[in-house]
């Protein structure tokens, strides 16, 4: 892993490192050792509006729209190579900023966005007109053209990854961006922007502007922008609607999750409790399509338990930067009292604590909570209906295929799912009943193939990122008509 290396600049639009107009900082906390990473010049409304107009410039007046798709791909992968030849610079700093462990941190954190950033050079590269069969007299052709300026907003937990899944789309269909990363994790956003000036692309095509609430509030309502692209908790999710609804943008929504997990009573135990301690201790819970409701089948739910305690117990937590930890802090203090206050009051309707259930007593700096699995608990309480995003499960029994899809589907999320068993096809038949964007059978694949669309039913979100679907979110249809005769 690199030495930390911070990023140089604050705020970065029109292809320059600029300071932030107002006094206002964002200080960025290591949430394992509680350390002030560094401070960073907040945006406002007047740098968002500054951001937003250089986006706007480059889209109407600039090259990059007007690049053939070839030179497009060419620079992304400039972009790429740059990002690339930075991953130990960009993993020490993610793990110092969002306190994901090493393995977790080469893998999702930083090593898939970069496949990403491949996957969209070569998107970018694609035709970008298709012919329709002649009809009549007519003749018909269809041009895939960017929408404009895009608002990406991301979340904390994932910041370098969502931010590039939000760039790399955008920029591949010929868009230009403003991102607002979360305030907590504003360097892995200031990386992106060091790298378009290293790859020289061309000013204002990326622009990356740190701040709270009051830059994302100008990003989604100011008249300029076009589309905007959000990544985070469902309330601001909704909140994000209604702010964009009065200029009508469009909006990619990818929300939170309470997602489920069927153990099914022929399930491998040994493969089940794995993959059940992993979705809720990976990144210590703080992953969106975590499976954390876990409905386990009567018959083999006391084994299934007993399993995952003996795991659960043998986990280290603490310093992600050490390679023998599993399981990192949470963001912010906020986030540990959050946890807790589910398992308390789960635990005062009822509910058995399996595992955990406590800041663990011997780490006295640093936001931890043990791993914690409750058990008896009804699905409808708030522990099992509501997104915790701390390292906590709750086990549900049930009796047949048929009450495991109502209770998963009892949710207002839809986001992902998991089904265990030996039974291939009766797993494949619950995949295609339960209401979420993905499924996971037996251990799954995740998202670990930038080409598989990504997204969420219900409160989960709306659209999908990845894939053709993802591109498709950033691209407006022209048909051109033309009279054969
Ligand atoms: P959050 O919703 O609190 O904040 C997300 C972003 O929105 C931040 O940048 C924040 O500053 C900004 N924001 C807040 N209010 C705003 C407003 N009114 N207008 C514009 N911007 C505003 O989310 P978080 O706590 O950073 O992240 C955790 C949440 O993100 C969880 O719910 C998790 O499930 C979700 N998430 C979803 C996905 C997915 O792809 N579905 C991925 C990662 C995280």
């Amino acid at each position: 892993m690199g030495a930390l290396t911070l990023p140089r600049g604050h705020l970065f639009y029109d292809g320059r490192w600029q300071q932030p107009a107002g006094a206002g900082v964002l200080s960025v906390v290591n949430p394992a050792t509680e350390e002030v990473l560094g401070m960073v010049g907040a945006g406002d409304e007047s740098d968002a509006g500054a951001a937003i107009a250089a986006a706007r410039a480059a889209f109407d007046d600039g090259p990059w729209p007007r690049l053939s798709g070839g030179e497009r791909a060419r620079l992304i992968r400039r972009f790429r190579d740059v990002l690339a030849s930075r991953v130990d610079t960009i993993s020490a700093l993610v793990i110092a900023e969002v306190g994901t462990t090493v393995a977790a941190t080469r893998s999702h954190q930083v090593g898939l966005p970069i496949e990403h950033l491949e996957y969209w050079g070569e998107m970018a590269a694609r035709p970008d007109m298709e012919p329709v069969a002649p009809r009549g007299a007519g003749n018909w052709v269809i041009r895939r053209e960017p929408v404009g300026v895009i608002a990406a907003i991301t979340a904390y937990n994932f910041p370098f990854l969502l931010n590039v899944m939000k760039v790399g789309p955008a920029l591949a269909a010929g868009n230009t961006v403003v991102l607002k990363p979360s305030p907590y994790t504003p360097y892995s956003a200031l990386v992106l922007a060091e790298a378009a000036e290293n790859a020289e692309l061309p000013p204002g095509v990326l622009n990356v502007v740190p701040g709270d609430v009051d830059v994302g509030t100008t990003l989604t309502t100011d008249p300029r922008v076009d589309l905007v692209s959000f990544t985070g908790s469902d309330t601001v999710g909704a909140a994000i609607m209604a702010q964009a609804a009065s200029t009508l943008k469009r909006v990619v929504l990818e929300l939170g999750g309470k997602s489920p997990l069927i153990v099914r009573h022929d399930a491998d135990l040994a493969l089940a409790a794995k993959v059940g301690l992993q979705n809720f201790t990976f990144h210590a819970g703080q992953g969106c399509a975590l499976c954390t409701r876990h409905l386990v089948h009567r018959s083999i739910h006391d084994e299934y338990v007993a399993r995952i305690a003996d795991l659960g117990t043998r986990l280290v937590i603490g310093d992600p930067a050490d390679p023998a930890t599993h399981m990192g802090p949470l963001i912010r203090p906020v986030a540990v009292e959050r946890t807790d206050g589910y398992v308390s009051e789960a635990v005062a309707q009822g509910a058995q604590v399996a595992l955990g259930g406590r800041r663990p007593p011997d780490h006295d700096v640093g936001y931890f909570y043990e791993p914690t699995l409750l058990i008896d608990v009804k699905n409808s309480w708030r522990v099992a209906q509501e997104e915790i995003f701390g390292p906590v499960a709750v086990v549900v029994a049930f009796d047949d295929d048929d009450e495991a899809v109502r209770l998963a589907n009892d949710s207002v999320y839809g986001l992902d799912g998991h089904v265990v068993s030996a039974d291939a096809g009766a797993a494949f038949e619950l995949a295609c009943r339960l209401r979420t964007g993905g499924v996971n059978i037996n251990g799954g694949a995740g998202y670990t193939n930038p080409a598989v669309p990504f997204g969420g039913y219900k409160r989960s979100g709306i659209g999908r990122e990845n894939g053709q679907a993802g591109l498709d979110e950033y691209v407006q249809l022209k048909t051109i008509k033309y009279h054969a005769g």
